[in-house]
């Protein structure tokens, strides 16, 4: 089950973030759908490549290092008998996403104003 988290700042800003995952995270239909184009096709041509045995689709709350961008990143695993992959959608500007680990205790800057985000969780999807 996954968790819904809003963040807020003083500035305004306001925004809702799946986290976690959801009932049909092991469904490789889904995960496709959860990843941008550039990360599908990689998931393409590993899936060629590889024999798939299970799947794993969840979302993080993630933050862009060049650009302050704060999105639900969508990370799909792939497994092989050996092999464990995993996939990341990329910020738009082109950088990778970092994972924010302990949003409730640790100081987030806020994308528009950079003063400390406020996060909550308020809710749970499946
Ligand atoms: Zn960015
Ligand atoms: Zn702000």
């Amino acid at each position: 089950m996954g968790q819904l988290i809003q963040a807020t700042c003083s500035c305004s800003y306001k925004e809702d973030f799946y986290i976690g995952s959801g009932l049909l995270s092991s469904n490789l239909q889904i995960a496709k759908t959860m990843v941008d184009e550039n990360t599908l096709d990689q998931m393409e041509k590993w899936l060629e490549i590889n024999e798939l045995k299970n799947v794993k689709a969840e979302y993080f709350l993630a933050s862009c290092g060049t650009c302050g961008n704060i999105t639900s990143m969508p990370q799909v695993t792939l497994f092989s008998q050996d092999i464990v992959k995993e996939f990341k959608s990329s910020c738009d500007c082109g950088t990778n996403y970092h994972i924010l680990e302990d949003v409730f205790k640790k100081c987030t800057p806020c994308p528009v104003c950079k003063e400390n985000l406020h996060f909550e969780k308020t809710g749970s999807w499946d």
